[in-house]
């Protein structure tokens, strides 16, 4: 057995037993496996166990793999989870059943656009800058009502969910919290939130996605 395929048994028994400390029913809490920076020989032992849904944060990354790995494993859900820029929106619509970064009118615009085009409906979630870090991509707390109240009204969008990347070397549950605070004041019911370090905090916190990455794959 591979060491990412025990890694993965292990991150799912470790999931399992947060949801039930969390006192929530066991399966809500969605595993997004990130292989960014892995090829597809790598990734295809994840999917012969019968995962499916994962996360990559370059379009161009994407569209070199996946493609083929759909073929040869029906149902997958991809979800970018790495900023996106409006001229790759059509190539993200075609590529991804998730996008987890809406964070500017511009994409809003450019996804709404594309998805009509296409003809494919995906599901959005909201990036939220809870730490408010210059050069971190999201919206910031206090414009995140709007933004997707204007996303709904504007573009005729549907969000789901919000996601954040709580700041490095902060106590990430305080940003935890607040996004679950976001999301309750804008009406939406998925957060995707916690990573490798921190996924068990970010389901006793309330997370319905973790995207987990190197605690499967190793280090990049
Ligand atoms: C890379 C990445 C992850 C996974 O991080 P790990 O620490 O490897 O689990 C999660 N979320 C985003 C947005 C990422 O870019």
């Amino acid at each position: 057995m591979s060491s990412a395929i025990q890694n993965l048994q292990d991150i799912q028994a470790r999931i399992a037993s947060s949801e039930s400390r969390a006192k929530r029913q066991s399966g809500p809490v969605n595993l997004v496996v990130v292989s960014k920076t892995f090829d597809a020989a790598e990734i295809a032992p994840v999917l012969e166990t019968g995962h499916r849904m994962f996360g990559e944060n370059r379009v161009q990354e994407a569209a070199g793999k996946w493609p083929q790995l759909r073929s040869r494993f029906p149902g997958v859900e991809l979800h970018l989870i790495g900023p996106l820029q409006s001229n790759k929106a059509g190539e993200a619509v075609a590529l991804f059943d998730v996008i987890e970064t809406v964070d500017r009118e511009k994409i809003a615009a450019a996804l709404a656009f594309e998805m009509k085009r296409q003809g494919k409906q995906l599901k959005l979630f909201v990036q939220a800058n809870t730490g408010k870090e210059p050069q971190k991509a999201g919206i910031y707390p206090e414009h995140l009502g709007d933004f997707v109240q204007n996303c709904r009204s504007e573009h005729g969008l549907k969000i789901e969910g919000l996601m954040c990347i709580p700041p490095a070397g902060e106590d990430p549950a305080f940003h935890f919290d607040m996004l679950a605070r976001l999301a309750d004041e804008c009406g939406v019911d998925k957060l995707s939130m916690g990573m490798s370090g921190d996924f068990e905090t970010a389901i006793l916190h309330g997370a319905t996605h973790v995207r987990v990455g190197s605690a499967i794959f190793g280090s990049r």
